[in-house]
C-alpha cells in the first residue's frame, strides 16, 4: 500500500501576460479577505476573549462585500487558513513560546501582497489535452472581464497530470511572477506487482544495473555522456555564454538528460511489474558521492560529477513515483562493500574486483558482470537471511546481463542488437 498519496507539481504560466492582471486582482482580493476576517476576529477577542474558528469566520463573513470577490470555495480556503495560523500561534504559546506572535494583517503601507489563492473541485476546471486551466472568480470580479482566468501552463517535462486527480489549484506568486500548483491524489490505490525484490546498483559507465535474481539487465549511460559532449562542444562554440543561443542550448539539454531520465526509470519500472516486483532496493547515492573519509569522490576521467550527481537525485525522485503508482515500494540501503563483495558466496575483499567491468570471486569462482554483482548485492540487502549455496545454482546471469541501449529516434530502451544499428 503506497504511503504517500498526495503530490503537490509546481507549472510555469505560459500566458502570463495575459493573465497577470487577473491573478493580481485575486491575489489581492485574498488579502483584503484575509484582513478582513484578522480584523473580525480581533472584536470577538477583545470582546469575548475567544479567537473565532474557521466555522464562525465564513459564516459570519459570507455576507461581506470581500468574499464575493472571490469563488466561495477560495474564500473559504482563505478563512481557513487565517483559522489555522490562529491555531499553530495557540499551539506554540501552549508550548511555551512567548515570542510566538498571533497573525498578523496582509499589508505593506497603503498596498497589499499578493496572497496565495486556492481553487478547488468547483473553482477550476481542467482542460489536460491542452495543458490549460479555468481559475473562476468571485461575482464581484466577474464583471470587469470574463468570468474565469484561462491559464495555459508547463510542468517539469517529467510529470504527467493525466496520470494524477487534482484535487486542488493554487495561484502562488514568487520572484514576481504568478506560477500554478497542483495539489494532487492517486487515482488508483494499487496493489504491488508481486512481492519478488529487485536491485538497482546506479554508476558511472553504466547508468543502471538492474539484478532480479536471476536475470539482470543494463543500462550504459552512453547517450547521456555523447550529449554532454555535443552541448559542451556546440557551447564553446558561442561567443557569450549568456547569450539567447547558449540558454537555448542548456534547455535543450536539460530536457534531452530529462528525456532520457524519464524513459529509463518508465522502462525499469515496466520491467519490475513484468517480474512481479513488489520491492525495489537502490543503492544509497551518499555512498557514490563521498569516499570513505566523507570527501567528494574523485571522479577522475570518468568526469562530469555534476551529471551524475544531479541525474542520480532526478532519477530516484522519478523511479520513487511511477513505482508508487504501481503499488511498488522503493528502498535504499547503503552501497557499503556491495562493489567489493560476491554476491554468491559473500567473500568481501578488496583485492576482489577485476578490471574491465568483471568480478571473479577466488574463493567460489564466480566471474559475474562487476556491476551486476553490486546490484545484487543491493538486492540481498533486504531479503531475509539468504542461504548462500556457494555456486549450486546456475550463476550465469550474473556473467551475462542483458544490456539495453537508448534510442532516442524512438524514444525508447531497445536489446543492444535492436538497437545497435542506430544511427
Ligand atoms: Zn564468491
Amino acid at each position: 500500500m503506497p504511503t504517500r498519496t498526495i503530490r503537490t507539481f509546481e507549472a510555469t504560466i505560459l500566458n502570463q501576460r495575459q493573465v497577470r492582471d487577473d491573478l493580481d486582482q485575486l491575489g489581492w482580493a485574498a488579502s483584503k479577505l484575509w484582513n478582513v476576517g484578522r480584523y473580525y476576529a480581533q472584536g470577538m477577542w477583545d470582546d469575548t476573549g475567544e479567537i473565532p474558528d474557521d466555522g464562525e469566520l465564513k459564516r459570519e463573513l459570507k455576507g461581506h462585500e470581500r468574499y464575493t470577490d472571490l469563488h466561495s470555495q477560495s474564500s473559504q480556503r482563505v478563512l481557513e487558513e487565517l483559522a489555522e495560523a490562529f491555531n499553530g500561534w495557540f499551539a506554540k504559546r501552549r508550548n511555551g513560546d512567548d515570542r510566538a506572535r498571533p497573525p498578523g494583517y496582509r499589508k505593506h503601507g497603503d498596498s497589499h501582497p499578493r496572497s496565495t489563492v486556492s481553487f478547488k473541485a468547483a473553482g477550476f476546471k481542467h482542460d489536460a489535452q491542452y495543458q490549460r486551466v479555468r481559475l473562476s472568480k468571485g461575482r464581484n470580479l466577474k464583471e470587469h472581464r470574463s468570468d474565469f482566468v484561462l491559464c495555459e501552463y508547463k510542468t517539469r517535462p517529467d510529470v504527467d497530470l493525466t496520470e494524477w486527480d487534482i484535487q486542488q489549484v493554487r495561484a502562488v506568486h514568487k520572484r514576481g511572477e504568478w506560477r500554478l500548483q497542483f495539489v494532487c491524489r492517486t487515482t488508483i490505490d494499487p496493489q504491488p506487482p508481486g512481492d519478488e525484490v529487485a536491485g538497482i546498483d546506479l554508476g558511472i559507465c553504466n547508468f543502471a544495473a538492474v539484478s532480479f535474481g536471476g536475470d539482470s539487465l543494463l543500462y550504459p549511460g552512453g547517450a547521456l555522456k555523447e550529449d554532454e559532449y555535443y552541448f559542451a562542444k556546440k557551447r564553446a562554440e558561442c561567443d557569450d555564454s549568456f547569450s539567447r543561443e547558449a540558454r537555448r542550448l542548456d534547455q535543450k539539454r536539460t530536457d534531452r538528460r530529462t528525456h532520457f531520465l524519464h524513459t529509463l526509470s518508465k522502462e525499469i519500472v515496466a520491467k519490475c511489474v513484468e517480474r512481479e516486483v513488489g520491492t525495489i532496493v537502490v543503492g544509497d547515492l551518499g555512498g557514490i558521492r563521498e569516499d570513505e573519509n566523507g570527501d567528494p569522490t574523485n571522479w577522475g576521467d570518468h568526469g562530469n560529477m555534476d551529471l551524475h550527481g544531479w541525474a542520480f537525485d532526478r532519477f530516484t525522485t522519478m523511479l520513487d513515483y511511477k513505482a508508487e503508482a504501481e503499488g511498488i515500494e522503493v528502498e535504499t540501503v547503503s552501497e557499503r562493500d556491495t562493489s567489493k563483495s560476491c554476491s554468491v558466496c559473500g567473500r568481501c575483499d578488496d583485492s576482489q574486483r577485476v578490471e574491465r567491468g568483471l568480478y571473479v570471486c577466488d574463493e567460489c569462482g564466480l566471474v559475474a558482470n562487476a556491476d551486476t554483482n553490486g546490484a545484487e548485492n543491493i538486492r540481498q540487502k533486504v531479503l531475509p537471511n539468504l542461504a548462500t549455496d556457494g555456486g549450486d545454482r546456475d550463476n550465469g546471469w550474473l556473467a551475462q546481463p542483458a544490456t539495453r541501449l537508448f534510442s532516442r529516434t524512438r524514444g525508447a530502451f531497445f536489446p543492444r542488437s535492436e538497437a545497435g544499428c542506430e544511427p
